[in-house]
């Protein structure tokens, strides 16, 4: 198999350092491993400043399992969550909701339109019984930001207590737990830290973890329950994904080498430039207005034209090293690009070449709906 650059936002392309760290074989009950286990998690905690008040639970899977387990473990079983939705990940929260019997009240928002924050205010004004406000920071199906640290105000001001997916921005956009509140910051190994995936994680504040005790619907993602025996013991309930450890230590250590999270920040926001102006230069048209556009992923407007079809668009660019992500939009058809990995601007340059060699090759004229 050639290795062809993955712009998709997890799992991403990664370092060779990165990859080479799985080389080895870790006990799950070995010193060295929870050695390792730990530094990992004082580390995570560090990036959002979040040392006094939080503690980090690290759980086995991809993220949508650490939102479950921080929405299972957190929102107690009379607890009514506020799901502001502006895509597909909102949408799932609403979803893990519904299977966890937690009641929930969904806020709807377009697509291309940022979650509100006088809205919420109105709403948790009007509505006592809301316990929660569940938000996903960086909504990966578009690409939208969502202003986090505006909500994060509105709902402590009411004495709310806020759940933050952050799974495609932890590490590279800012959050600082020191200006803002919540009981739980969810990420995950394989996105901005450019892990490999396997390990989400939450950061939690500590007293409503030990608060939760015994509230969770689920065994193996009972936070609480994984968090009193890592610390009891050091050590993960059930078997730990090893390597994916061991590769996000790797990958932490060249985060931080790189100038850590604002490093981060500017490559991805260069890369982001370079994508959008080369696609635009093609004729591509961007889903969301700049100003609303995170510096994570980009949603394109798929060519209305007859010659294009995404199967076979999909496959040509793959020919030429690159591998694109469909869209996940409802209303329009789209496909998308991610600005993250270890990848620099220059890779996005030859990206945009792939496609504009696929565009002539494939004869498709109209790019961009009007
Ligand atoms: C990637 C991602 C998730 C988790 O998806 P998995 O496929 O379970 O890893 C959740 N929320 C957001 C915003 C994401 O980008």
């Amino acid at each position: 198999m050639t290795e062809a650059v993955l712009l998709t936002p997890g799992p991403l392309t990664t370092e060779a350092a990165v990859k080479a760290a799985m080389q080895v074989d870790w006990g799950s009950w070995d010193g060295a491993f929870n050695e390792l286990t730990a530094s990992v998690c004082r580390d995570l905690i560090a990036i959002v400043r979040a040392e006094p008040d939080h503690v980090c639970v690290p759980l086995q899977g991809s993220g949508t399992f650490a939102v479950e387990a921080a929405l299972g473990t957190l929102v107690p079983r009379g607890g009514k969550v506020l799901v502001p939705d502006n895509g597909a990940y909102c949408k799932r929260i609403a979803r893990i909701l519904g299977y966890l019997g937690r009641e929930a009240v969904v806020m709807p928002f377009a697509e291309h339109e940022a979650v509100s924050p006088g809205r919420i205010d109105a709403a948790l004004a009007g509505d006592p019984a809301i316990t929660h406000v569940a938000l996903v920071h960086c909504e990966t199906s578009t690409g939208i930001l969502n202003p986090l640290t505006d909500i994060g105000a509105v709902v402590a001001a009411h004495g709310r207590r806020l759940i933050i997916d952050a799974m495609s921005s932890f590490g590279a956009l800012p959050i600082d737990a020191r200006v803002l509140a919540f009981d739980a910051l969810i990420a995950a190994s394989g996105k901005c830290l450019e892990g490999v995936p396997g390990m989400g994680f939450v950061i939690a504040r500590r007293d409503a973890l030990e608060g939760s005790a015994g509230q969770a619907h689920s065994l193996s993602l009972d936070l609480a329950d994984q968090w009193q025996y890592l610390r009891k013991t050091g050590q993960w309930r059930f078997t730990p994904p090893t390597h994916v450890v061991a590769a996000l230590r790797t990958a932490i250590d060249r985060y931080h080498a790189q100038g850590g999270r604002e490093a981060r920040l500017a490559r991805y926001t260069k890369n982001c430039a370079a994508l959008q102006d080369g696609m635009r230069a093609l004729g591509f048209a961007s889903f969301l207005p700049s100003a609303l556009q995170a510096p994570i992923i980009v949603t394109f407007h798929s060519p209305p034209d007859p010659a294009y079809d995404f199967g076979s668009f999909y496959r040509r660019v793959r020919e030429r090293g690159f591998i694109l992500y469909p869209g996940k939009l409802t209303q329009v058809e789209t496909f998308r690009v991610g600005c993250i990995g270890a990848i620099d601007s220059a890779t996005l340059r030859r990206a945009v070449a792939a496609i504009g060699a696929t565009v002539r090759e494939m004869g498709i004229q109209r790019m961009a709906p009007r």
